[in-house]
């Protein structure tokens, strides 16, 4: 069944979990993705990153999450990742989104306050709840950032915003660490405490899952796996024995490949069983 992004979230505070949000691609992560989540009795998110949106691949790839939430038992929300601006928001809008994330997090935070709010109202339109970034999040091969979030921005942020999810910097980054992050586990507590909004951490893929479980005891209630679960993809799909020739049968093994990779992402969150 298709929840919205604050419905989905709601369950996750309720239970004291986080709930996966794995970016999908193609017909075959989607139905990875899925069919861990309903086995495992999970809620999930299933999120495009904002390329896909801009480039047209989403006017293809949303019907079908579309199509496995009408089928899935678990609750199930369809989300824009890293959103770039009025294009991607109202073609994801469009697409059937039911999550937006909006990411001004490398302007100064009056901008990125300002143009967040104007997502919102959109969004608010449509009962659609949106993500902001406070405290940019941003590769692991440039480095890790201890430029963490401030509990005092991340109040005045998600207050001016209306934001229902807040994305947050807390020593996380995506791709591939070079070194297994450290998270700073009391600032998500602190920010947590000062702010109404669900938070989000993303840069999921190689964080340690003893930290993982100590950011959602924090207040973590949405963790982002994209890197992880391309990889995991790709692997076994070049691993296939090409003169098997039809593609739904070399498929086979990569969809298993991800939906294993999906299950025990489920299992470090604590979302299992939780639907
Ligand atoms: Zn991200």
């Amino acid at each position: 069944m298709l929840y919205n992004l604050k419905q989905i979230l709601t369950l996750a505070e309720e239970g004291g979990y986080a709930v996966p949000a794995f970016n999908v691609y193609n017909v075959e992560t989607v139905m990875g993705v899925i069919q861990a989540a309903e086995e495992a009795r999970s809620p999930v998110i299933m999120q495009l990153y904002s390329r896909l949106v801009t480039n047209g691949n989403s006017d293809y790839v949303c019907p079908v999450v579309l199509e496995a939430a009408k089928r899935a038992s678990v609750p199930v929300c369809m989300h824009l990742d890293h959103g770039s601006g009025e294009e991607a928001v109202t073609i994801a809008l469009r697409n059937g989104m039911t999550g937006i994330m909006i990411d001004h997090s490398t302007l100064d935070i009056e901008e990125n306050i300002a143009l967040t709010k104007k997502v919102v109202d959109t969004c608010n339109l449509v009962n659609v709840q949106v993500e902001g970034e406070l405290g940019h999040i941003g590769k692991a091969a440039d480095g890790l950032s201890s430029a963490f979030t401030e509990v005092d921005d991340a109040k005045r942020f998600v207050e001016e915003t209306g934001v229902s999810a807040l994305a947050v910097q807390v020593g996380t980054a995506h791709g591939h660490y070079k070194q297994a992050p450290v998270l700073a586990i009391e600032r998500i507590k602190e920010i947590k405490e000062s702010c109404g909004a669900f938070l989000v951490l993303h840069g999921g893929s190689g964080v340690p899952d003893d930290q993982i479980k100590m950011a959602v005891k924090a207040g973590i209630r949405k963790m982002n796996f994209s890197t992880d679960l391309c990889c995991t993809f790709i692997e076994s799909v070049q691993k296939q024995d090409p003169s098997k020739i039809a593609i739904d049968i070399i498929m086979k093994e990569p969809i298993e490949k991800v939906k294993e990779f999906c299950l025990s992402k489920i299992d470090v969150l604590g979302s299992r069983g939780k639907a």
